[in-house]
């Protein structure tokens, strides 16, 4: 059974036609789909989504883009809620160059602060990163001396030297977007260098939707174009790739 690891579910145009969604995502064989908070009030509606279907879990955290409208106690409100049976992870956290630098210092603060949290629980920690990859890398290794972390870089697209920084990361794993899928992606090079025991599946829902579906709202059965690109570039069968995801998804997160 395949898991969608990141797909941000709780948009209200997304809303209306999650059972169909979710549907078509069983068909295409996701049978879990993993969803990633922003902020508190994200963490507290996909809490509820979680006990409405099956299918979703949870990742609860503060995203380096909220960070600025956060207040300094929302962290310690999304830590309480993460005892619950269906939080798998903590994040999405990390950090993001591209829409701010001016914050730098409080992104990082609270980058290592979830960190902390999810070495405290033995949750993974799901990692965001734009323009920012080493100073994300650098901020990991530090960190995990005292607060070992398994850590998930969504969304890869770094350089094949960043790539064996992050696995130099005991136990992180990496995962690829849709946009693999476009004529201008240059990760071909990446994609084959990324060994399969530490890939996992993802779509970045509602974003970066794979090729045909571009301009589309993405969503997670279009999963299975970017494992095709994935099996294509490495040379493996789908269905080997498949199988192999599945499972690094499900010992990762401790799915049960
Ligand atoms: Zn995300």
């Amino acid at each position: 059974m395949l898991t969608d690891t990141h797909a941000h579910l709780y948009y209200p145009d997304i809303l209306d036609s999650l059972p169909e969604i979710l549907q078509r995502a069983e068909e295409a064989g996701i049978g879990r789909v993993i969803v990633p908070a922003v902020n508190l009030e994200t963490s507290l509606k996909i809490l509820d989504l979680s006990k409405e279907y099956e299918q979703i879990y949870c990742a609860l955290g503060l995203h380096p883009c909220d960070v600025s409208k956060s207040n300094p106690n929302e962290i310690n409100e999304i830590e309480k809620l993460l005892s619950h049976k269906k939080v798998v992870a903590v994040g999405e956290t990390g950090l993001d160059y591209y829409w701010d630098t001016s914050n730098i210092e409080q992104q990082k603060d609270l980058f290592r602060k979830q960190i902390r949290i999810a070495s405290k629980l033995k949750l993974p920690v799901i990692v965001h990163t734009r323009d920012s990859t080493d100073d994300a890398i650098t901020l990991m290794k530090e960190e995990y001396e005292q607060y070992p972390v398994r850590a998930h870089f969504h969304c890869f697209s770094g350089t094949l030297a960043q790539l064996s920084e992050c696995l130099s990361i005991p136990d992180s794993h990496i995962s690829f977007c849709g946009n693999i899928t476009y004529k201008k992606s240059l990760l071909d090079e990446v994609i084959s260098a990324a060994p399969i025991d530490r890939l996992l599946s993802e779509t970045d829902s509602p974003f970066l939707p794979p090729m045909p579906y571009r301009g589309k709202k993405n969503e997670p059965s279009f999963m299975i174009k970017t494992l095709e690109k994935i099996s294509n570039v490495k040379g493996i069968p789908e269905t080997e790739l498949m199988n192999v995801v599945s499972k690094n998804a499900e010992k990762f997160f401790a799915l049960q």
